[in-house]
């Protein structure tokens, strides 16, 4: 048995699953989770000693690379002045301004401690500041864990959500409406049925959750248009995108304008870190200054906005980080595609920017029905192959592979060539 294997079985008696986060366990790949110790740069290395070139990046936050430097040495720093105060502190002023002076349509940001908190906090906003109450989301797009947002699709398009989860009331749905990803009829009939209802529309702008679904053209654009008509709140969840496809994330990189957006994952750091920000009008209708409540003991944490500051002030510093990771994503996510045309794969890759997906199927991907055409069974197959080759990837289809400014050319290279083995057999 390896050390992986004995803590993960420690760890099943003691926690839920083993693991304080579902996809961790390694369900859906049939394998045991690897126990990790410790990591850097472009690589993470287990308890039993084995190293990996890292495709998750703790799910995203670790675009620069594990454990980078700059990053460390300012968390270290931090610590030196204790860990925590509940009290308002010049960090998170520092933070703020960062983001509000960079990032368009950001008058103000509210720091929180998980992307989860972010959007959950964002709807009620846009619900205090509309005094409505439906929202509309996507299937297929993931918006954390909180009552109203675990959804599925109700079976028309105009009946309201059936909860996703045992333990969510139905009255907790009952105000949430699905649309199609990639479909704007769908969002079009929404606003036809309850013009003076919608609070807000909630999307991720890259679908990054069902695996990598980008927007087809204008399909954000008309998003826009149907929300400025209809006076509805139009939200992007920026969780994975933000700081990521630019420092302006998805409205910089599509051109698109949200009234507010939500972050998490990159924003921390590594840190367990959130935020939502958005026009002033919006954004001050939030406690003190306003009547939606909403608040965290350890929201704005000095430890937590030290990682987060470091690493959006060096990615801020520095725009040929963004140049580079998306030219290096166009053209590795570009050469798997060839792989599979050429090996006669029935395999559609889909990316954009340093995100990308590869599916076990031949329909084009565009949405969550299309998505779950994949063969799950196949990924797993290749997930346990290149994790044997010492490639670690996301532990499920549906999730995007993440690429970081410390992988390098010619470990990509590497990756490229063992993809090649794998589907010419
Ligand atoms: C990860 C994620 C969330 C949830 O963030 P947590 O920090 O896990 O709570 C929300 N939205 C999107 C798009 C995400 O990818």
């Amino acid at each position: 048995m390896t050390t992986s294997e004995k803590l993960f079985e420690r760890a099943c008696r003691v926690i839920p699953g083993g693991v304080n986060s579902p996809v961790r366990a390694f369900g859906s790949v049939g394998r045991t989770p690897r126990m990790i110790a410790c990591a850097g740069g472009a690589y993470m290395t287990d308890e039993d000693g084995n190293r990996y070139l890292d495709f998750v990046g703790s799910w995203g936050p670790m675009i620069l690379g594990h454990n980078h430097p700059a990053v460390r040495e300012a968390v270290a720093k931090a610590c030196e002045n204790g860990l925590s105060f509940g009290a308002a502190t010049r960090r998170e002023v520092e933070m703020a301004e960062l983001i509000c002076r960079h990032v368009r349509n950001i008058d103000m940001v509210r720091m929180v401690n998980s992307g989860t908190e972010a959007v959950m906090s964002a709807i009620r906003a846009a619900r205090g500041y509309t005094g409505r109450d439906k929202i509309v989301k996507f299937t297929g797009c993931y918006h954390g864990h909180s009552d109203a947002l675990l959804v599925q699709a109700g079976s028309g398009v105009m009946t309201a959500g059936i909860p996703d989860s045992a333990g969510v009331p139905k009255g907790c749905t009952a105000d949430t409406l699905s649309a199609v990803y990639n479909d704007i009829d769908t969002v079009r009939s929404l606003f036809d049925a309850f013009p003076d209802e919608i609070a807000a529309v909630i999307l991720e702008p890259v679908g990054a959750n069902m695996g990598v679904v980008p927007p087809k053209d204008g399909f954000l654009q008309e998003i826009r248009s149907l929300c400025t008509k209809y006076g509805a709140v139009l939200i992007f969840d920026e969780v994975i995108t933000g700081f990521r496809l630019g420092f302006e994330g998805a409205q910089g990189y599509f051109g698109v304008d949200a009234d507010l957006v939500t972050y998490g994952k990159i924003i921390g750091g590594g840190m367990p870190v959130g935020a939502y920000g958005g026009r002033r009008e919006i954004m001050e209708c939030v406690a003190p200054l306003g009547p939606v409540y909403q608040a965290g003991t350890l929201s704005g944490n000095p430890v937590a906005m030290a990682a987060g500051y470091a690493q959006l002030s060096l990615l801020k510093n520095h725009p040929e980080i963004y140049t580079g990771l998306n030219r290096k994503g166009e053209w590795f996510f570009g050469e798997i595609r060839s792989i599979v045309a050429e090996t006669g794969g029935s395999a559609v890759v889909n990316s954009c920017g340093s995100l990308g997906s590869i599916f076990f199927t031949d329909r084009e991907v565009v949405d969550y029905e299309t998505a779950k055409t994949s063969d799950t069974a196949k990924y797993a197959d290749y997930f346990g192959y290149m994790l044997n080759s010492g490639i670690y990837l996301a532990p499920a289809q549906f999730e995007a592979m993440f690429l970081s400014a410390a992988h390098t050319e010619e470990e990509l290279e590497h990756v490229l060539e063992l993809i090649r083995t794998y589907f010419k057999k």
